[in-house]
């Protein structure tokens, strides 16, 4: 019989804020990963003014932060980070 044990306290939460963004949304995840889709899909759905530099950064390469660049910031981001929930 296999037991998948499945580790609850892994999950960390990071704001839009936390992320360079303006609002205090939360994201929830158990990897950087996931945490980094939730905020990418949050901000895309926004129109806000205060969103608009991280869709654009997001949207148009050239403007932000390339992917490597900003993988290597928010890994950093995420080892710091303790687990929360
Ligand atoms: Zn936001």
């Amino acid at each position: 019989m296999n037991i998948i044990i499945v580790n609850v306290n892994a999950m960390k939460k990071f704001t839009c804020k936390e992320m360079g963004g303006p609002c205090e949304e939360v994201h929830e995840g158990a990897t950087a990963m996931e945490i980094a889709q939730q905020n990418f899909a949050h901000v895309i759905a926004t129109t806000d003014k205060a969103h608009e530099q991280m869709r654009a950064q997001m949207t148009k390469p050239g403007k932000g932060p390339t992917k490597e660049e900003w993988w290597a910031w928010f890994n950093k981001e995420w080892d710091k980070k303790r687990d929360e929930a």
